[in-house]
């Protein structure tokens, strides 16, 4: 089979915030052999690639993105036997964290349910080593599939490869894309499955009722990194983005047109309905702006600014 690309293809309805342009070129590879295609697409003209996973933690210009978003369709999940405590699950880069959370547990697998109720698939999710609280999911990754952008070549990477950090890893550079991840899960008693299970309902609840769930992506600044700031609090240094934002007090009050900052969560930014891209960067200059003016310091983005001719935030 080859791969079908699409022409100018709205992204507005492929990412979580529901907001900017079109894609100028657009595809949804179900194999490796299709990526590979799509790759060579990309290079025989001369365009700009964006790998495109469930979108929910980037920002697509109002303008669009002039070049090829591969959306990678790799589906694939295996299970392979290790020993009597562990196992190895195979999943492709298209599954989303959800699915492969809960094939893990109908597999007598636990351990990924730390990330119940985050959107995303397992390409963005090994992008950005996914965190919540002391999580992190290169405490489970064991080796990966990677395609490199330019000749196509497969190769197996092992954890070490990705140079994890908070937010960080190899793909950063997006010279290689991921097609499929490999994670190392601790087999579950009946009873223990009961029991993750239970804590997977606790977390989904519990995010639920602490952080606007749809039209956002999630913490739009990273936080800080403890060299970056001087401030402390509780003893500790104050590195939550979220935590200056409070003080200086913009939950539902820091507002464009349908974009505003969530009366929830200061570090999350949301579309109340008609909001642009540009109402959405018009509220987090602002974010910016008021963190340097009161504290000396520039939060930068987590969230992934897709199709922008120029960067339109502060920089550092
Ligand atoms: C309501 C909400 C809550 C959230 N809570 C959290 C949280 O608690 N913790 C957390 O860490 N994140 C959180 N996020 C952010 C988001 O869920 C994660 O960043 C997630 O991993 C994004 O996955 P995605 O597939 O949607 O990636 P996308 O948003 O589509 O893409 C993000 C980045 O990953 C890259 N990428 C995607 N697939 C691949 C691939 N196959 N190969 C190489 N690069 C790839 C993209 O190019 C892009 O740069 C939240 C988001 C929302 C909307």
């Amino acid at each position: 089979m080859s791969v079908v690309i699409q022409k100018n293809v709205s992204l507005k309805n492929k990412n979580w915030f529901q907001t900017g342009g079109a894609a100028k070129w657009f595809c949804e590879p179900q194999t490796p052999q299709e990526f590979q295609q799509a790759l060579n697409f990309a290079t025989q003209h001369n365009l700009e690639i964006f790998i495109l996973g469930h979108g929910a933690n980037i920002l697509v210009s109002d303008e669009g993105f002039d070049g090829l978003v591969i959306q990678p369709k790799l589906q694939n999940l295996t299970i392979l036997n290790m020993n009597a405590t562990e196992s190895i699950v195979q999943a492709g880069a298209g599954i989303t964290m959800s699915s492969l959370i809960e094939f893990c547990l109908e597999n007598n697998l636990i351990g990924l349910e730390e990330f119940s109720g985050i959107p995303g698939t397992v390409g963005g999710s090994v992008y950005i080593n996914l965190h919540y609280f002391e999580f992190l999911l290169e405490q489970f990754l064991v080796e990966a599939q990677v395609i490199h952008k330019e000749t196509s070549k497969i190769i197996t990477v092992d954890k070490q490869w990705f140079n994890f950090g908070y937010n960080k890893s190899t793909l950063h550079k997006k010279e290689y894309f991921l097609l499929s991840a490999t994670f190392l899960l601790k087999k579950a008693t009946d009873q223990e499955i009961m029991y993750a299970r239970g804590r997977r309902q606790e977390i989904i609840r519990h995010r639920k009722a602490r952080y606007p769930y749809s039209h956002t992506c999630g913490s739009f600044f990273r936080n800080f990194y403890p060299k970056e700031v001087t401030l402390i609090s509780n003893g500790k240094k104050a590195i939550w983005v979220a935590y200056y934002l409070d003080k200086i007090g913009v939950k539902g009050q820091l507002k464009k047109g349908d974009a505003i900052v969530s009366y929830q969560h200061a570090n999350m930014l949301v579309n109340q309905g008609k909001a642009t891209t540009t109402d959405i960067i018009e509220v987090a200059k602002e974010m910016q702006q008021l963190v340097h003016k009161n504290f000396g310091i520039i939060p930068e983005p987590e969230c992934q600014l897709i199709g922008f001719k120029k960067y339109p935030l502060l920089k550092k």
